[in-house]
């Protein structure tokens, strides 16, 4: 994997870390945020519920208490039989009808079981008698019952069979002076009316429902779930609150919610909230006793539609975005700091490896890696300098050697090899020209007895001087050299036949006379030999050994050229 790659992965990766925890930090932060406000929501919104609720039936308590209290009702309700009491009480009923709210009422004497009740459009004006109750009968069950729990006062929600409404009722004991109970009063609330004012407020995302003591649905928006007539239902078949949600869990925790503010009931204005779900949906429930009037209020709030998520959506796109521009800038920095100025080092690492020195400019950055950088050119230059030393010597002594293999240490002429290699070049010289060269092959005379009497040290001596007197005694583009032992071969060129026996014959001359200066008189036979076309160096040599082997044949200290016509034999 490149550099480049792996920071980025481990940047990437770091990243997607730190993204994912400030993700979940976020999460956790903004649902405790979202749990505060609902919480504090729920509490106000319980509140201001109960208090709509509570503004609509005070009144209506009121009214129906002082109707309990009215001594025109007390009186005619010690005496159900005296009809100038009844004329009284319901000339009394009638007016306190013209204060209820819904411009009904009833009474119903526990002495007799009679039954009054008028209605807004006064439909029983003259006939407020409407019945007897009947302790048997189930429909009127709801009397006896309350007469039985001995409340003051009570709240029914419960449809009149006989009168053919559903009603909200605010029932209201009689007590006469010694408090025994004597009859029951109240006024009934239109059910749809009172549903639209107070529960089904159009507030989208905000339920309000209320249940009584026992927990029974008393007003809610699906009148399905209201437990009609709680009051003589039998535990067990009442329509409770927990039939509203779905989980077992939710429903106990409702259910605990209530007995804890049953506990709480004297602690005004306390509200207890948790999260459950309805209908599918997580909403959060706030639940309040109202002890005015026994029941408890709950409030459920649907977050999501209250504060959707979508809200929070732009908080995520700065989220995002600012992610996307720490890892475009991180990558930026270290593609500019790290990977390109390491890729471009590696580059020259490696040309510097192949032997190429010149280094193309490398990025520098002010750090660790730009010093790093900066010595590896410093290294370069300095490696470039030696190396390229080290070849000058190497050509240098390459070429010495190579000259000094050519090169015959006594004489400083050529020696064989080197006589060899101007030989061939001779003979394609020849050959692409057409015109001839000349060699001459020369051997000292009796050079062994020379050495026998003067030493090895003389004869080398000797073999030195005849080597001047040779370079002397030729052209400078002439090549003498030593074939070996005193043998020694001069290559003419350019050359003729004539100038080929002009040159032998001036050598033997010059070694005779110029020995004779130095006191030890030598002399050279000499062979030589003007080559012809097609000749190639065996040829040559030959024919030049030849007339040399002629020479000393012939008396020695003479030349020889071959063929031998060409030869003028003897010495002066
Ligand atoms: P010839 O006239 O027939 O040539 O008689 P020569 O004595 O010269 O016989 P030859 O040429 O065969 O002998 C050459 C002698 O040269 C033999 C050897 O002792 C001597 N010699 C060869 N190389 C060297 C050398 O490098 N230094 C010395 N001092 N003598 C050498
Ligand atoms: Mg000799």
């Amino acid at each position: 994997m490149s550099l480049k790659t792996r920071f980025l992965s481990i940047a990437a990766a770091l990243i997607v870390i730190a993204a994912s925890a400030s993700w979940l930090a976020y999460q956790k932060l903004s649902e405790d945020l979202i749990e505060r406000w609902g919480r504090q929501v729920a509490e106000i919104q319980v509140r201001y519920d109960s208090a709509r609720l509570l503004q609509s039936l005070e009144r209506e308590i009121g009214l129906a208490r002082q109707m309990a209290d009215s001594s025109a009702l007390l009186s005619w309700a010690a005496d159900p039989s005296d009809q100038v009491l009844e004329n009284t009480a319901i000339r009394e009923m009638e007016s306190f009808r013209a204060n209820f709210r819904d411009n009904s009422y009833f009474v119903a004497l526990k002495e007799n079981g009679r039954y009054y009740f008028n209605n807004e459009k006064d439909e029983f004006g003259g006939q407020q008698f409407r019945y007897v109750l009947n302790p048997e009968e189930p429909n009127d069950a709801w009397f006896y019952q309350l007469i039985d729990e001995g409340r003051d006062f009570h709240l029914n929600v419960n449809p009149d069979a006989e009168l053919g409404v559903t009603k909200l009722w605010i029932d209201v004991l009689m007590r006469d002076s010694e408090e025994q109970i004597v009859g029951m009063v109240g006024t009934g609330m239109n059910l749809d009316a009172f549903l639209q004012d107070i529960v089904d407020i159009n507030q989208e995302g905000i339920t309000t429902l209320f249940v009584d003591y026992n927990g029974a649905i008393q007003l809610y928006r699906d009148r399905n779930y209201i437990d009609f007539a709680s009051v003589i239902k039998p535990e067990g078949q009442k329509n409770t609150v927990d039939l509203l949600f779905d989980d077992t869990e939710d429903k106990q925790k409702i259910l605990g919610m209530l007995q804890l503010l049953k506990k709480n009931a004297g602690n005004t204005g306390y509200v207890e909230s948790s999260f459950v779900t309805v209908e599918g949906r997580k909403q959060l429930a706030g639940v309040a006793f109202l002890p005015a009037i026994g029941w408890f209020e709950i409030t459920l709030l649907d977050l999501n539609t209250l504060l959707p998520q979508s809200y929070l959506w732009p908080l995520v796109a700065v989220f995002i975005t600012s992610l996307l521009v720490t890892l475009i800038v991180f990558h930026l920095i270290i593609q500019s700091r790290i990977v390109k100025p390491i890729v471009g080092l590696e580059e020259a690492v490696e040309k510097v490896r192949n032997g190429n020195f010149t280094l193309p400019r490398l990025d520098k950055p002010d750090n660790e890696i730009g010093r790093l950088v900066d010595h590896f050119e410093k290294m370069t230059a300095s490696l470039r300098d030696t190396t390229r030393d080290l070849e000058n010597k190497v050509i240098q002594r390459t070429d010495d050697l190579h000259r000094l293999a050519r090169i015959d240490p006594l004489t400083n002429l050529k020696n064989r090899r080197g006589l060899d290699e101007a030989l061939d070049e001779e003979i394609q010289r020849a050959e692409r020209s057409g015109n001839g060269f000349g060699v001459i092959w020369l051997d000292i005379d009796h050079f062994k007895s020379i050495n026998d009497q003067l030493g090895h040290q003389a004869g080398d001596e000797i073999l030195c001087r005849v080597a001047l007197w040779l370079k002397a005694g030729v052209r400078p583009y002439d090549q003498p050299g030593r074939w070996g032992g005193d043998e020694f071969v001069i290559l003419l060129a350019p050359c003729d036949p004539i100038t080929l026996e002009h040159v032998a014959r001036r050598i033997r001359e010059t070694v005779e006379q110029e020995s004779r200066k130095t006191g030890t008189p030598v002399t050279v036979s000499v062979g030589g030999y003007f080559s012809k076309p097609g000749d190639n160096i065996d040829t040559v040599l030959r024919n030049a050994d030849n007339a040399l082997y002629r020479a000393k044949n012939e008396g020695r200290n003479r030349i020889c050229i071959n063929p031998p016509e060409n030869t003028e034999i003897n010495p002066a």
